[in-house]
């Protein structure tokens, strides 16, 4: 796990600016939440921390290390979208495996890791299984397992519940927090539900029009009048 640090991000398409004056630093092991209506730029900081787009301008830091010019496959980062992309031909075991199997951990090390985070995400009973033969909830889990195995120093997830229905939604979110109490890894969490915000965060990022609007923990910022 690492903090991270965005100094006076901006992101220009052509002459539209996505998200400009993006300042600020999660702590090591934080789980941050970046709200804000559709279009306000919640995805484009997302992409940006991850190396999937490159900033305008502005610095980014993950860790110590200034990752401006870092490429995505060598930031150390997990993403997880919010449509679930196993590899469908790979058993539950073989998505978990994948990340760790290109980094050529050894077999009994990567065994073992695909228990863990299995076991973590009750789906140890489903390791044989390709992803066809799961719900969207059991496919997204796997998702959320491939993610982690590698144990990445930060876990970035792009609205990852919203094709669930409203009761996988709950479980999947109750498991996430569970994972994120048991591992600590530094999250950063994209949605636009309330619920989601004010049950996962530690803070939550408000955001309007491109530009941060609030910073504040839930209580501050979901506050009754
Ligand atoms: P959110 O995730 O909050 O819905 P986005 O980050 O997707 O917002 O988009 C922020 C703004 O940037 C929007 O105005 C969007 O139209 C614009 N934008 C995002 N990606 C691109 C792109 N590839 N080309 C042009 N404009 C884009
Ligand atoms: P392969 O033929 O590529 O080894 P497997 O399905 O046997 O495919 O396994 C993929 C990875 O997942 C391997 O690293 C294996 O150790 C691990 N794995 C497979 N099944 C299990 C299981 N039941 N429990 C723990 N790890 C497993």
């Amino acid at each position: 796990m690492a903090k991270v640090l965005l100094e006076n991000i901006k992101r220009r398409f052509n002459n539209v600016t996505a998200v400009e004056d993006i300042t600020f630093e999660i702590p090591d092991g934080e789980f941050w939440v970046l709200v804000g209506p559709s279009g306000c730029g919640k995805s484009t900081i997302l992409r940006t921390i991850a190396g999937l787009e490159m900033a305008t301008s502005g610095n980014l830091f993950i860790g110590d290390r200034l990752v401006n010019d870092i490429p995505a496959r060598a930031r150390d980062v997990a993403m997880v979208f919010q449509n679930y992309a196993l590899y469908p031909h790979k058993t539950v075991a073989q998505n978990i495996a994948f990340g760790l199997e290109m980094r050529k951990v050894d077999r009994k090390k990567i065994q073992e890791r695909v228990l863990t985070v299995a076991r973590s995400l009750s789906l140890e009973h489903l390791l044989d299984r390709k992803p066809k033969q799961l719900s969207g909830g059991q496919q997204q889990r796997v998702a959320l397992g491939r993610a982690i195995a590698r144990e990445p120093q930060l876990f970035l997830l792009d609205e990852p519940l919203s094709n669930l229905d409203a009761q996988l939604r709950d479980d999947t979110r109750a498991e996430l927090k569970q994972l994120h109490q048991q591992l600590g890894i530094t999250t950063i969490y994209v949605t636009h539900d309330q619920v989601e915000a004010m049950t996962l965060a530690d803070k939550i990022v408000v955001l309007n029009r491109g530009r941060i609007q609030q910073i504040g923990d839930p209580q501050s910022i979901y506050a009754l009048p």
